[in-house]
């Protein structure tokens, strides 16, 4: 979820294309790098994906979720755009559904997968854990951070959205993407860089003697990225691995870059978005930490940090990112925390 209505969120970026490509159509970016896009069925109604020109074929960055659709407007770009030269390999920034939905179907097809460890890990665990039901340790987990009670009740009896539904299997194998190294894709060398916090070890790739860099979702314009605390690491802290990945990328950033982002449009401006993306969460703790001058649920806590009003698909990601939020007040000891009778944990400022 980006909370879109930030004030901050264009502030000092410059967008040298206004509008997006049209679907199954692409734009050249840079000499040999296209941009294109597929859509997502949700209020962020799209995904960026690149393809970057090599000897042999395409080098493409991200992909959509996997559906008839997608996989149609892919067929469309490598008719089209791409001059029917095939997809030879793919690099995936993290583990989310919207960028690694049709890695295995083009693996399937022939295209090598590169993806940092933990990413390619994620992802295909995630695949392969089937819940026709929420199992118990995700119930428990959200009724102790105080999700609200008809949500919860109402969630434990439905089918939760299943990695796969949307992803396509995952075959055995990939290429490894290291923090530090440097990679040739497109003809180009970058260098790796490890974000975090958004999602763990998102690689982010700044081109070495050029101008461009792969953002992923790490370097959104506009949008903060989602920073969700989950049940599968319920002791994380996603805002101080985010706040840490910001101050070790922000030296990285140059005003000439071209950020190449998985959603939105590319931009110049990178230093000053990397103050933004990390002062739009200590501003939010500190609206959060004021909210808790009474001691409140984790459920009550999204007046400080969403300006629009949560509701719908939209709960989820508002709750995850809140306790997210309150798990880093607590970690560096600005709230208290304590347990209601009915298990359910109440926060409270120092
Ligand atoms: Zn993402």
């Amino acid at each position: 979820m980006g909370k879109s209505d930030l004030p901050d969120g264009y502030a000092g970026l410059t967008f040298p294309w206004a509008e997006p490509p049209a679907e199954g159509e692409a734009v050249e970016v840079a000499e040999g790098v296209l941009w294109a896009r597929l859509p997502l069925p949700m209020a962020l109604d799209h995904v960026n994906v690149y393809f970057l020109r090599e000897d042999d074929g395409w080098a493409m960055v991200d992909t959509g979720f996997d559906t008839k659709r997608t996989r149609a407007i892919v067929d469309r770009l490598r008719g089209g755009p791409l001059g029917g030269r095939p997809i030879t390999r793919l690099l995936v920034t993290h583990h989310h559904p919207d960028h690694v939905g049709l890695a295995g179907w083009l693996q399937g097809e022939g295209a090598e997968l590169l993806m940092t460890r933990t990413a390619w890990l994620m992802a295909r665990m995630l695949t392969l854990d089937d819940q026709p039901l929420p199992p118990a340790e995700t119930i428990e987990f959200c009724r102790r951070w105080g999700m609200d009670p008809d949500i919860l009740a109402a969630r434990a009896t439905e089918r939760p959205f299943n990695f796969a539904d949307i992803v396509a299997p995952l075959p055995l194998g990939f290429t490894r993407l290291r923090e530090g190294e440097e990679v040739t894709l497109g003809n180009r060398r970058w260098h790796v860089a490890r974000g975090d916090g958004h999602a763990a070890e998102h690689a982010v790739l700044y081109e070495m003697g050029g101008d461009l860099v792969l953002g992923g979702d790490q370097l959104l314009p506009g949008i903060s990225p989602n920073l969700g605390l989950y049940p599968t690491e319920a002791n994380a802290d996603p805002i101080g691995d985010w706040l840490a990945a910001c101050d070790r990328l922000a030296p990285l950033a140059r005003p000439d870059h071209l950020v190449l982002p998985g959603h939105k449009l590319p931009y110049r401006g990178l230093p000053k978005r990397m103050a933004s993306l990390r002062q739009n969460h200590v501003t939010a703790l500190d609206r959060l930490e004021a909210h808790l001058d009474v001691p409140r649920t984790g459920g009550a806590c999204f007046a400080p940090l969403f300006k629009r009003r949560v509701e719908g698909a939209l709960y989820g990601l508002a709750f995850f990112e809140a306790i997210a939020h309150l798990r880093h007040l607590h970690l560096t000891g600005r709230v208290t925390r304590t347990t209601r009778d009915d298990g359910v944990w109440l926060w409270q400022a120092v």
